[in-house]
């Protein structure tokens, strides 16, 4: 087994841990460590990369003994030997982003529960975007409904906490959706708004997820599929329309094109958009606009 640090320790970002077993697997290097604090993909969220003993990771896989695989491309260098100490080191923005969209992603469906009564069966965290696969299709207006709800939580700025139960003491838990397996169960709780288990790694406060914006959605297997950005990608989603020249603007200097500048660039940060989706995306476009 490997101790997992990031399971009591999200926010952790280097270790020293010994190496237990150190092979060729598939021309990769393959090392297990009895700590560590690099994640392995699983529940929808992606593996850590970082590096090891100065040596890149370049994946991180949950092995069936219950330990986690690095796979390390040592290039030149000589590979670490089972006994040896090696110094981790998490990838920092890597890791935040996908903690700021995983536990964006809970807040949201706890949301859509609570305003829409609609069960969130499936979550992908991708390079670009996440995305969240609801049992039921939702009209605009509970999506935006919903997506204010999401936001109100997360400028309260909840304590996030991380709780071990028994599958009995789970039991008899308010939990959004129902354990897959029994056991020790580590639950996410954003205090008064949702527990759920899960074994991510996760913000230790509401207010980091940042803002919480869907920007698309289109049904998928009789239901839903939302496409949704957290915090920095938000932010680099605002960006991207910003700084993207149009033609509309080329044709007019800024001062008089300010208005069509804004309507282009809404139209193509949303598909599908509601008016008051677009009203409040306006004024959060307004703040970091050139002006003349
Ligand atoms: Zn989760």
């Amino acid at each position: 087994m490997t101790d997992r640090l990031y399971y009591s320790d999200p926010y952790l970002r280097t270790f020293d841990a010994t190496v237990l077993r150190s092979e060729e697997r598939g021309g990769h290097r393959v090392v297990t460590l009895d700590r560590t604090a690099f994640y392995p993909t699983s529940g929808g969220q992606p593996f850590d990369i970082g590096t090891l003993g100065g040596l890149r990771v370049v994946e991180v896989a949950d092995e069936e003994d219950g330990t986690i695989a690095h796979f390390v491309d040592t290039g030149s260098n000589p590979a670490p030997a089972a006994g040896e100490t090696v110094h981790g080191e998490i990838d920092w923005l890597r890791r935040f982003d996908h903690m700021q969209q995983h536990t964006g992603q809970h807040v949201l469906s706890a949301a859509i529960v609570s305003i829409c009564r609609a069960r969130t069966v499936s979550f992908h965290l991708g390079a670009a975007v996440s995305t969240i696969d609801l049992d039921r299709e939702l009209s605009a207006a509970e999506i935006a409904a919903a997506e204010t709800e999401a936001n109100r939580i997360v400028w309260e700025n909840r304590p996030v906490a991380i709780r071990f139960v028994t599958s009995e003491e789970a039991a008899t838990l308010p939990l959004r959706k129902e354990p897959a397996r029994g056991g020790t169960l580590r639950l996410i709780d954003v205090e008064g708004f949702d527990l759920s288990a899960c074994g991510g790694t996760h913000v230790a406060r509401s207010g980091a997820i940042g803002i919480i914006a869907v920007a698309s959605w289109e049904r998928f297997k009789g239901g839903q599929r939302i496409e949704f950005l957290c915090g920095g990608r938000a932010l680099d989603r605002l960006r991207s329309q910003r700084d993207r020249p149009t033609p509309r603007i080329r044709s007019a200097p800024w001062r008089g094109s300010r208005r069509s500048w804004r309507s282009s660039a809404l139209a193509s940060w949303r598909q599908p958009q509601s008016a008051s989706m677009g009203y409040r995306w306006c004024c959060a476009l307004s703040m970091p606009m050139r002006t003349v």
